[in-house]
């Protein structure tokens, strides 16, 4: 991409202020952009002249009608589907029926995946496609980004669906450095207009304050990841029919230059937040790091997880596994109870689209109020023990 001011220029100076980088400064009646420009675009549209040419270089030879149909990459570990593919493929789904295309789910690993195909089908793909081999059991990103690449090389999608995980960010942004398409990182949410079959790519932007919704109009595929948690897995259903299709991919010479010589599991992270069905978490509103005692005595009571707000992690008064929020987990639980929280756009970002939302705030006007199903205007330190005492019942 690249961006210029042309001679058409006249000096009205909308421009300047219209740069949220601050990088267009005026010499004499012309528009300067300065060293810093994202080719973000917010300056050309406000230009009553269309004097500011922001260019999109097309992949050269690149046809974007020859391809067709959504991916989504069924990340694996030990064998095992995680969640996250499962829930893009819940979305995955939506996006292929509006552009009535198939959904192929991708799986790689070593031969023991294979067992786990079915169950890509069951959970809403058309086709699975099965790459297997031993030198795949585990990730490693050279190997697994000459395959999946080279799938996307031989068949085309027109959206690729990653999880937005350690192992999804790696290959992910490898993936698209490598074929030359646009990604959008962390999505909130996907959609497709069916009219030119752009997808709509929502996220948060500039730290969490605006949604943006990001288009690759020029590339394709248009590739996505999403953090787990933020979309929704379909039922399972066993009776759904689809293809397993084997597919070969030589690996390149020197895609094994990195060999995995042992896993050590990290054994001091003992909160599975992405995973519990209920969540209390605790705010700011604590008021020292000993009062999560409180937090982690209504939690045990329920048989959930403790989480925190960013504030908490920050001041170092609980370890930063237990972060909800946009820098945090994402979390779905089918009940949250916000302790002392008071619902910046940060941490909603992460807990939104929990089931039930219940809300303890003294300050009445606090935002988790208006995203909450239940909210307690009081004083965590009254309003807490007497849940706990009555969920002991
Ligand atoms: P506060 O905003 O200080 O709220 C404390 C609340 O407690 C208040 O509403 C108050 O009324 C209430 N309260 C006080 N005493 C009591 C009491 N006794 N009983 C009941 N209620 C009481 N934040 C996140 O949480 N997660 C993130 O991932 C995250 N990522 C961020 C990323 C960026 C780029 C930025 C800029 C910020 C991010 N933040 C994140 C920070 C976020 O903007 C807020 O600062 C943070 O969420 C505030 O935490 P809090 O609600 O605990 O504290
Ligand atoms: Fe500023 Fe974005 Fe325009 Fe660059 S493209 S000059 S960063 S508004
Ligand atoms: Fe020039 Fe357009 Fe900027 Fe006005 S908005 S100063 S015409 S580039």
């Amino acid at each position: 991409m690249s961006i210029k001011v042309t001679e058409k220029c006249i000096g009205c100076k909308k421009c300047v202020p219209a740069c949220p980088f601050g990088v267009i400064e005026m010499e004499g009646k012309l528009a300067i952009i300065k060293e810093g420009c994202t080719l973000c675009g917010a300056c050309v549209p406000v230009c009553p002249v269309k004097a500011i040419e922001l260019k999109v270089e097309k992949k050269a030879g690149m046809n974007i009608d020859e391809y067709r149909g959504v991916w989504v990459f069924a990340e694996q570990h030990e064998g095992k589907v995680q969640s996250v593919g499962l829930e893009l493929l819940g979305e995955g789904r939506k996006l292929a029926d509006k552009l009535e295309e198939r959904l192929t789910a991708v799986l790689i690993g070593g031969p023991e995946v294979e067992k786990q195909a079915e169950e890509l089908i069951h959970y809403g793909a058309d086709y699975v496609l099965l790459v297997t081999d031993d030198r795949l059991n585990n990730y490693v990103t050279a190997p697994y980004a000459t395959v999946l690449s080279d799938l996307i090389g031989r068949h085309k999608p027109e959206i690729v669906l990653i999880g937005a995980t350690t192992t999804g960010r790696d290959l992910a942004s490898r993936i698209a450095a490598r074929i030359k398409t646009g990604l959008t990182a962390d999505c909130t949410g996907l959609d497709v207009d069916v009219e030119d079959r752009k997808l709509l790519q929502t996220r948060p932007a500039f730290g969490g304050n605006i949604m943006a919704t990001i288009i690759s109009p020029q590339h394709r595929p248009q590739m996505a990841t999403v953090r787990p948690k933020v979309m929704k897995k379909l039922e399972k259903d066993p009776s759904r029919r689809g293809e397993i299709l084997k597919e070969n991919i030589k690996l390149r010479a020197g895609d094994m230059a990195v060999k995995i010589l042992d896993i050590i599991k990290d054994t001091s992270v003992k909160v599975n937040l992405t995973e519990a069905e209920i969540i209390v978490s605790g705010g700011r509103g604590l008021g020292d790091p000993k009062h999560f005692a409180l937090i982690e005595a209504l939690a045990m009571t329920l048989g959930g997880a403790v989480g925190a707000s960013r504030a908490t992690v920050d001041a170092g008064w609980i370890s930063s596994h237990h972060q909800v929020g946009q820098t945090g987990k994402t979390v779905c639980p089918k009940l949250y109870i916000a302790c002392g929280i008071s619902g910046a756009i940060q941490h909603l970002a992460g807990m939104s689209s929990s089931d039930t939302i219940v809300a303890i705030n003294k300050d009445p006007d606090a935002p988790i109020f208006k995203i909450c199903d239940y909210g307690i205007v009081g004083d965590l330190f009254e309003v807490v023990p007497k849940l706990i005492q009555k969920f002991k019942g």
